[in-house]
């Protein structure tokens, strides 16, 4: 069997600690043993956060938290500013839309990062519109939004809650939850937390929860209220994901111990570093103004059967990449570097897509990207 490389931007590889840690023998969630490790792992994620205010976890993959945030924090015929520039944009309508929240759009093209000005101009012409919901990177696209500057925009409004989708944002690039004033916060731990998909995570603010007490949709599982008063006893409101969670200490531990700045200055030099390679080989980016740190959205030669990369490249060459949803489907591969990837695997993966492009009959000068990639990663 070969070794594989998994370079797509979730689920992400798992360190070799993190993978023994989960492989421990169950302990009870309601035990002194367990209720220790959670204390510990809820102050790591403030850490993580940047946050002072707890950080829920649940059981549940990064969707779950985001339908908590829309029904813990509105009531039915609330309205949302939702920004919609790719997939996950889309989900967060969509899940307005399922428990009836009325969406108000801003709609982005694919590829673009949200104009703040164009958030301004909705949240002026719907004033009493109780939400902005954004992603700090919208992975569809590869794009990385403005986030400060909405948030900017929004905590001059008491009565709008700043919501953001940072599930390939937390642990990628700065996202300092309080000192922007983001009110609530999500991630997911398949991403740049490096552990198996299971867990998902809620930073509130103050401001939150005072939206929380007031909001009438339905919920159950995802109660944050609820949620909290178990967290403040260290321990969940159901049956923690017990491997998962020792898992994530380790993770957190990981993290801590190279610093979270330094995660993101390597994150960024990687993302540098695949960007050249592309351009290199004569690529485009999709992304090319607002590029975000969690994955490369490479545009595919107009000349090849762009569908078939992702699987050529791994039945071939090992290598796991995604390419486009929807309409992006065959136009685009992504190419993550968050979490538990090093500066070579980078080069693995540009290599094998030289192989595969050429393979599909793109004239591609074999190693080309490589060296441009390996220049930026020497610097
Ligand atoms: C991965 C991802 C999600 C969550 O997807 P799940 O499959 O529910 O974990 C949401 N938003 C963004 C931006 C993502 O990258």
């Amino acid at each position: 069997m070969q070794k594989k490389l998994l370079l797509t931007p979730g689920p992400t590889p798992v360190p070799e600690d993190v993978l023994a840690a989960m492989a421990r023998p169950i302990i009870h969630h309601r035990h002194e043993e367990f209720k220790g490790i959670l204390a510990k792992v809820k102050e790591d994620l403030k850490y993580l956060f940047q946050t002072s205010s707890d950080v829920l976890l649940f059981a549940a993959t990064g969707t779950g938290a985001m339908e908590g945030a829309v029904t813990n924090l509105l009531s039915p015929g609330d309205k949302a500013v939702v920004v919609r520039a790719g997939k996950f944009g889309e989900r967060w309508a969509e899940i307005c839309q399922a428990y009836g929240v009325k969406v108000v759009p801003v709609d982005v093209p694919w590829g673009k990062a949200v104009d703040p000005a164009d958030v301004k101009q909705a949240l002026d012409r719907e004033p009493d519109a109780r939400a902005v919901l954004i992603q700090a990177s919208e992975t569809s696209t590869a794009v990385r939004h403005p986030i400060r500057e909405v948030a900017e925009l929004v905590a001059q409004r008491e009565q709008t809650v700043m919501v953001v989708d940072a599930i390939t944002g937390i642990g990628v690039f700065d996202i300092p939850t309080d000192a922007w004033k983001l009110d609530v916060v999500v991630t997911g731990s398949q991403k740049a937390l490096m552990l198996p998909p299971g867990l998902a995570f809620a930073s509130v603010s103050p401001k939150a929860w005072g939206f929380v007490k007031q909001s009438k949709l339905p919920r159950f599982y995802f109660d944050f209220a609820k949620e909290k008063k178990n967290l403040d006893k260290n321990q969940s409101a159901y049956t923690s994901a017990v491997s998962l969670v020792l898992g994530l200490q380790v993770a957190l531990e990981r993290i801590k111990k190279e610093g979270l700045q330094n995660v993101f200055a390597r994150t960024e030099k990687m993302a540098r570093a695949t960007r050249e390679g592309a351009k290199a080989l004569g690529l485009g980016l999709l992304a090319p103004e607002s590029p975000s740190p969690a994955c490369t959205a490479i545009l595919l030669p107009a000349g090849i059967d762009g569908e078939k990369v992702p699987s050529l490249i791994r039945e071939r060459y090992n290598v796991a990449v995604a390419g486009g949803q929807d309409r992006l489907k065959g136009k685009i591969v992504r190419i993550s570097h968050m979490g538990y990837v090093q500066p070579y695997d980078i080069l693995s993966g540009l290599a094998a897509l030289e192989l595969t492009l050429r393979d599909l009959g793109h004239p591609v000068q074999i190693g080309t990207s490589v060296q441009a990639a390996l220049a930026v990663l020497s610097e």
